[in-house]
């Protein structure tokens, strides 16, 4: 059966890191989370001008995962682990934060310097209670190696779910679907998922009832469509959440704020 609409989520302009504007359905007034996702921003699309461009310098992350898809530009990243590298057109690079990183994510020096077009998506993604205080890991996926498939009028990339890359700690479906004028795509997806469409030319989430196990997305016949296909099933945990840190009790709250205080979470000395 296909599932159907449950309602329509705005983004709302937000300022982030160092005061550059995402797009942002959630959190929001309207919708808090939409289990597992904690977060969704869409970092543009924007044309910079020289020495315009800003960047989230140093800060922690606990107790869930960043994803961190580009579009246009390149994001430079660097971490407490001693980690360094470029997010690309097309990359993207999963952040499993677990008991805490402290990292870096900017424009390239190019961007800042030169200026030029930014866009992409950072979703934020909970992780259940077992796995908050996992090692913290990367998962990088250069453009390239991210499976694509074209059929009747859909280009899919696979982010993550069946035949990707990408191994997650909870099932997670992550697709980016680019409709030609009049096409359509069907997504068969588990009846428990919780699963949102965000489309990238109304800067909107479109969020499905669990009414079913297929999501149909359709352009209209005069103008191309894309979307982000997004869906997990739910952890069903307490949430407890402040800025950087998201975990499951007011007390591990004031723990991951200690620790990083402490510097349990190491710095970036390079
Ligand atoms: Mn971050």
């Amino acid at each position: 059966m296909q599932r159907t609409i449950h309602s329509i989520i705005k983004s709302i302009p937000t300022l982030e890191g160092a005061g550059f504007i995402v797009h942002r359905p959630f959190p929001t007034a309207a919708l808090e989370q939409f289990d597992p996702f904690l977060l969704l921003d869409r970092m543009g699309p924007v044309t910079l001008r020289a020495g315009e461009a800003k960047g989230a310098p140093d800060h922690p992350h606990r107790g869930f995962e960043t994803v961190t898809y580009v579009l246009e530009g390149a994001i430079e990243h660097k971490d407490s682990r001693g980690n360094h590298g470029f997010i690309r057109s097309g990359d993207v690079q999963w952040m499993t934060a677990g008991a805490g990183v402290v990292h870096s994510e900017m424009p390239s020096t190019e961007i800042q310097q030169h200026g030029g077009r930014m866009d992409g998506f950072q979703l934020w993604v909970n992780l259940p209670r077992r796995d908050k205080m996992m090692k913290p890991r990367y998962q990088e996926l250069p453009s390239a190696s991210i499976p694509t498939v074209t059929a009747n009028g859909a280009t899919v990339r696979v982010i993550a779910g069946e035949g990707a890359r990408i191994e997650t700690r909870t099932p997670i479906v992550y697709l980016h679907v680019k409709l030609a004028a009049g096409a359509s795509f069907e997504q068969r997806v588990p009846e428990d998922f919780n699963v949102f469409a965000y489309s990238l030319a109304e800067d909107q989430a479109i969020l499905f009832n669990r009414d079913g196990d297929r999501v149909v997305l359709r352009a209209r016949d005069d103008a191309p469509a894309e979307f982000l296909l997004i869906g997990g099933r739910p952890i069903n945990e307490p949430i407890a959440r402040y800025g950087p840190f998201v975990m499951t009790s007011e007390a591990e709250i004031i723990r991951a704020i200690r620790d990083y205080q402490d510097g349990r979470m190491g710095e970036i000395d390079f």
